[in-house]
């Protein structure tokens, strides 16, 4: 079962799937797993047809607690400590901070289908939602503060209480500690070495809690949210989900000071990204809005989806691993057009083995036709053989059925003229009143009825073999919840890496190059993912691809490489040009094929076959498949490029 359905499969009641994130900045990528993981589960039980909410809040009461490094620190450095929503917007189209990282992060969530109510921890405390928690807590804070120690061993003094107001004169929230309160107001002090990262003002008084004069620590907030919205599935990343780490004391709090169950919870792994490459000179990070102008959404979804929450997912931009998440894209596509065709067929078959079934009605309709031929004949005596002969009809069908399931089934055994005589002998044992041909026809219809149970019982068996086979495995579900709108779409896919090195072959029309080199005529939807691929492929080539992984073909020159090869290479490749003038086709396979042959032949080890021919088109070592990089180039520029290099 895949590991959403499986947390569907196991609530019961209405469902509050919720979600989070303090918008400090801009978003990593990694931070869109944990969305597609909560998306994921609440489409999940959408699919289940069970009651369920999907929440995401914005936590933008957190304080500004460092100064990201593409903003210019002195503009923000006097906010540091505040709400981040109290932290002007570093762009244009918002009005603060926080709403300008939370609107770009908004923005990938709507191009990937992804679509929560969302909710702003400003408004909750602003319109005072969580007065009531914030007395609870206040009241009961001895309770919060076992929890702390229970939990993960922190001693919290006798006098501190789970709130930080809004300094009232310097405007923090991050400095200040709360040491009293009477039930209506608590006292606080902004304290100058509260935090490593800002000092307090020193300020100190008597202020009200309520209504957005502050905010609780986010262990304890998070509980109220749960208590509040009435969460009952959110799962949170490794690092919140240590043994003693945050949410194992928001649990304790909740039942200490709620006497209540937490939400369903279940760690999921991080989103390990390349380092170097994800920050490369030309700007482009790793942000979550970056890597989403990159890929297409189902295949960012797919990249999330592919590995179960709890495996750590390496993302790089490199070739080799979007190459491979499009190639594995493309497999399941196949492999889900396979299984969409199976289920077709065995729908076909399900109805053609009704046809078979023999009923009373036909044999009462053919046992009057006969009666016909043969009025001579008893009503039974015709009733026998009209069933006879319904078996005999059928059995051309039951051949064409098992024909096609590939069951190899014998239609003449056990129906031969020695079984009958032998049957109707023991039958006329136990009916000697019977004629010697009605005995005949009793034991034929025996024999025909047993075989063709026993042969209707294979075909059942094989045909719930083959549904079985067109259940979506979990692969296939991956794919299912990668779509936006939960419907697959089979296209015939054409292989990413190759639109890469066809987008770097000079003078290429590259649609035409598709369309001659697809098995199949490309329907609408085909055209349409092949623009697509076209333009991410070239987006990479732009943005992402280091200079060893392009493509750089000297077309008009022979690269000066080509001077370090040795008489053997040079022999090579002289051999290499009469064979491959002389092919019959021109494509990556049969290229491929000769390239390698050759190298037999002539007993040159393909480590240094290989790289002469890199060498006489590239200018260097290594690069794409042999066979697939020539047969980009037109026959007769490869021929003189080898003759030339050949001849030194
Ligand atoms: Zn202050």
């Amino acid at each position: 079962m895949f590991w959403a359905d499986k947390i569907a499969a196991s609530t019961q009641g209405d469902s509050v799937v919720n979600d989070s994130k303090t918008p400090s900045g801009r978003v990593h990528v990694g931070s869109l797993r944990g969305v597609i993981v909560h998306d994921t589960i609440y489409r999940a039980l959408k699919r289940a047809q069970k009651p369920v909410r999907f929440l995401y809040g914005i936590d933008d009461y957190d304080a500004l607690d460092g100064i990201p490094a593409y903003l210019d620190s002195n503009r923000f450095q006097e906010y540091l400590g505040q709400p981040l929503c109290n932290v002007p917007s570093p762009g244009d189209g918002a009005s603060d901070y926080a709403k300008y990282y939370s609107g770009e992060f908004f923005e990938v969530f709507e191009e990937l289908g992804v679509r929560p109510e969302i909710y702003y921890l400003r408004d909750l405390y602003r319109q005072g939602r969580l007065n009531s928690y914030i007395d609870t807590f206040l009241q009961k804070a001895h309770l919060v503060r076992e929890a702390y120690k229970q939990v993960s061993g922190a001693e919290r003094a006798e006098n501190w209480y789970p709130f930080h107001p809004i300094c009232e004169n310097c405007g923090k929230i991050a400095t200040t500690v709360v040491s009293d309160y009477n039930g209506k107001e608590v006292f606080y002090t902004c304290k100058p070495d509260a935090m490593s990262y800002v000092k307090g003002c020193g300020h100190s008084g008597w202020v009200s809690p309520f209504d957005g004069k502050g905010k609780l620590p986010w262990k304890v907030e998070w509980v109220a949210k749960w208590d509040l919205l009435g969460v009952t599935i959110e799962l949170a990343g490794k690092d919140h989900s240590q043994k003693g780490g945050s949410r194992d004391v928001a649990n304790a709090i909740y039942r200490k000071v709620f006497d209540k169950r937490p939400p369903f919870h279940s760690p999921y792994e991080f989103i390990l990204v390349g380092g170097t490459k994800m920050s490369s000179s030309k700007g482009v990070g790793a942000s979550a809005r970056e890597v989403a102008n990159l890929l297409p959404p189902e295949l960012l979804r797919f990249l999330m989806l592919r590995t179960q929450p709890k495996t750590a997912i390496n993302f790089s931009p490199n070739y080799e691993t979007i190459t491979r998440l499009f190639r594995d894209y493309d497999t399941a596509i196949e492999k889900y057009q396979r299984a969409a065709n199976n289920k077709d067929l065995i729908e076909t078959w399900a109805s053609s083995l009704k046809e078979l079934e023999i009923t009373e009605a036909q044999i009462s309709h053919q046992a009057y036709q006969q009666y016909l031929n043969t009025p001579e004949l008893t009503q039974e005596q015709n009733h026998d053989k009209a069933e006879i002969s319904l078996y005999k009809l059928t059995d051309e069908k039951l051949g064409d059925l098992t024909e096609s399931l590939g069951l190899e089934i014998d239609l003449h055994a056990g129906v031969s003229s020695e079984m009958i005589e032998t049957e109707a002998y023991y039958h006329s044992q136990s009916h000697p009143e019977l004629s010697p041909e009605e005995n005949h026809d009793k034991a034929e219809i025996c024999l025909r009825k047993r075989r063709r149970n026993h042969h209707l019982e294979l075909i059942n068996e094989e045909l719930q073999k083959r549904s079985s086979e067109t259940q979506l495995g979990k692969d296939l579900l991956a794919l299912l919840y990668s779509q936006l709108d939960e419907q697959i779409q089979p296209y015939h896919p054409f292989d990413f890496s190759t639109l890469i090195s066809l987008l770097q072959v000079p003078h290429l029309d590259i649609e035409a190059e598709v369309h001659k080199r697809s098995q199949q005529p490309l329907t609408e939807l085909d055209q349409q993912v092949v623009r697509e691929r076209i333009e991410v492929a070239q987006k990479w080539l732009d943005d992402y691809a280091d200079p060893e992984e392009k493509l750089i073909l000297y077309v008009d020159e022979i690269p000066e490489s080509v001077a370090a090869l040795d008489e053997q290479q040079r022999q090579y490749l002289g051999e290499l040009a009469t064979r491959l003038e002389a092919l019959s086709e021109w494509d990556g396979e049969t290229l491929q094929t000769e390239i390698f042959t050759t190298t037999k032949q002539l007993e040159l080890p393909p480590k240094l076959a290989f790289p002469a021919v890199y060498h006489s088109f590239l200018g260097k070592e290594r690069g794409p498949k042999a066979g697939n990089l020539l047969s980009y180039l037109e026959r007769p520029f490869v021929v003189q490029r080898l003759r030339d290099v050949a001849q030194g």
